[in-house]
Parts: C-alpha cells; structure tokens; sequence
C-alpha cells in the first residue's frame, strides 16, 4: 500500500472512532423492532475498528447511488469502505453513523440477521437522529428524497427519548421506502429479503 494510502486510512479511521464516541451518537438509543441501536453497539464497533478487527478501504468500487459502504468479505470479515476524498463535513460522518448501524448488526446479530430493508431502515434512522443531535446542519429540504424523509420524521417523534420504539406502522412505512428505492432493489433487496 502506498503511504499516501495508509495516511487516508488513518484519517477515516479517526473520523470514525471520533464519530462513534462523541456525544450525539453516545445520545442515539432506539428499538427498530427487536434490534436495539445505541451506545453500546456504537462503543462495539468503535472497538473493533481500533482493533483493526473490521477494516477500512478507501476509494475502490461503491454500489451505484450509494455514499459509502459496509461489507462482509468471503472470509467473514467486515470492512467500511468509504469514497476517496472522505471528509468530516456531516453528511460525510452521517454516512459514518448509518454504516456504523449495518456494522453493528454485522457484530450483534450474527446469528439472528435482520431483513436487509430492517437493516437499512434502523440505519437511516440512527443517521437521521445523529443530524439532529447535531442541530440539524442538513436541512429538512436536503433530506427530501425516500427514504431520508421518512427516516427523519420518525427520528424526530422519538428524538430525546432513551430506548424509544419506532412503531410496527412507521416501521413498515420505512421499509417499503427502503425496498423501492433502485439502489437496493437493484442488488436484490425485497421487502423480506435477507442477503
Ligand atoms: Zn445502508
């Protein structure tokens, strides 16, 4: 690997653990049926990427449509991958916190995975309610597009509250949202599907 590789590893990597350990993700605490997102989850995953026990890539290939990435490789072994330039603007690191959601089902949901439109809605939320932990820096407008919209009216309901349930009804809502957007009905995700 080139050192100046190395360098932006080293960066994603600090904005990540600096991410998951900072106050407004440390506030991120919701059910999303029987998966629970928060603190401790985040600290797991924190953890393991100090470890280097989930790795980091930068630059390489990125589902089409899509921000940034978790992904298991043949071995089991989890890895972000985030795009080359990987800033510390907030859409950048509420990228971070929805990853960071996949990868923390990735640790504590082994053997009980969740539906992929479950995995992506919990995550959409948790970074729906990061942004507005942070007060807010991208506007309601920008979240416009499904399922972004949707996710941040639900992280607005349950805003502030600790260990709040995001309702069955919202939940499928979301769901369908996940489901009929292309970048995931392109690689295979249906309502019920578990890839
Ligand atoms: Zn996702």
């Amino acid at each position: 690997m080139q050192p100046a590789d190395i360098v932006k590893r080293n960066a994603a990597k600090y904005v990540l653990v600096a991410t998951l350990t900072s106050p407004q993700v440390q506030k991120i605490d919701f059910w999303f049926g029987p998966y629970h997102v928060n603190k401790t989850g985040f600290l797991a995953v924190a953890g393991q990427v100090q470890r280097g026990s989930i790795g980091i890539e930068i630059g390489g290939e990125i589902a089409a449509g899509a921000a940034a990435q978790f992904e298991v490789d043949d071995n089991g072994r989890g890895a972000f991958r985030f795009p080359d330039p990987f800033g510390t603007a907030l859409p950048d690191r509420m990228h971070v916190v929805h990853e960071s959601t996949h990868a923390m089902f990735y640790l504590l949901y082994r053997s009980s995975r969740p539906e992929d439109t479950v995995n992506e809605g919990a995550a959409y939320v948790a970074g729906a309610l990061y942004n507005i932990y942070m007060g807010s820096p991208v506007t309601d407008a920008e979240l416009i597009p499904m399922p972004f919209a949707y996710a941040n009216l639900i992280a607005k309901s349950i805003q502030n509250q600790q260990g709040a349930h995001v309702p069955e009804r919202e939940r499928s809502y979301l769901r369908a949202a996940v489901a009929t957007r292309p970048l995931y009905g392109n690689s295979g995700v249906t309502y019920d599907s578990r890839n």
